[in-house]
């Protein structure tokens, strides 16, 4: 669909940061405070890939390896997302953009709709610390609530807190090898959108090694001062 059509019109938030940082706790918190769309590209790659379109096909191995899957690839699903109806509610994007050059479309997608980016907010964390959130996460199959091993366990073992579901899943590219590669990827590429955003002013960083509850607070926060 063509971007120019996108409906949103209201709060346009990134997450920003590592893999295993929180943007997806982050950003479901988000959605609950706020009302807002989360926009997972993960999710909807992963949504791609189960559904084996064209996109999905090409995306799987690079997943798979914790790479970078293609601006144009990523692109077209987020422009495409961003269409719906729902979104005009706002939304916040959780994993994307990733690149300068996504960073450079976002601006362009929002611009023909008279918008510019909210904040950018930089969930800041202790990266070696990273890969063993990485490897510890699991998600509810059924409701898609997110727990970690150790810093977020389930009061049952195995039984969702918020839904009673017993359908756990664990991502295929949740291991410490390919988190490592993934954290590489951020580095090389994700990580200078932290400049690209402070140079346009959008920049807001978040102390992101405290409690899941805190961390939401100070990004409840910026979003109520934005
Ligand atoms: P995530 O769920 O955000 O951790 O993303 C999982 C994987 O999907 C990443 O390791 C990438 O392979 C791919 N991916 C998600 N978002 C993007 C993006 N904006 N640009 C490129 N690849 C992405």
């Amino acid at each position: 669909m063509d971007g120019a059509q996108t409906p949103v019109t209201a709060p346009v938030l990134i997450l920003l940061g590592p893999p295993g940082a929180g943007k997806g706790t982050q950003a479901r918190m988000l959605e609950e405070q706020f009302g807002l769309v989360q926009l997972s590209t993960g999710d909807l790659l992963r949504s791609a890939v189960a559904a084996g379109t064209e996109a999905g096909q090409a995306a799987d191995a690079v997943m798979k390896a914790g790479g970078l899957v293609s601006d144009e690839i990523v692109i077209a699903v987020l422009t495409d997302r961003l269409a719906d109806a729902d979104c005009a509610k706002g939304v916040v994007l959780d994993g994307f953009p990733r690149t300068t050059a996504q960073a450079e479309a976002l601006d362009e997608m929002l611009a023909r709709s008279g918008q510019t980016i909210t904040a950018a907010i930089s969930l800041e964390v202790d990266d070696v610390k990273m890969v063993r959130r990485v490897a510890g996460r699991f998600t509810c199959g059924d409701c898609g609530e997110g727990y970690h091993e150790d810093f977020k366990p389930t009061k049952k073992p195995g039984v969702c807190d918020a839904c009673g579901s017993t359908s756990m899943t664990h991502r295929a590219d949740d291991n410490a090898k390919t988190a490592m590669s993934r954290l590489d990827a951020y580095h090389v590429k994700t990580a200078p959108l932290i400049e690209y955003y402070e140079q346009k002013a959008a920049l807001r960083r978040v102390d992101a090694m405290g409690s899941i509850d805190r961390i939401g607070q100070d990004i409840a926060q910026i979003v109520r001062g934005a």
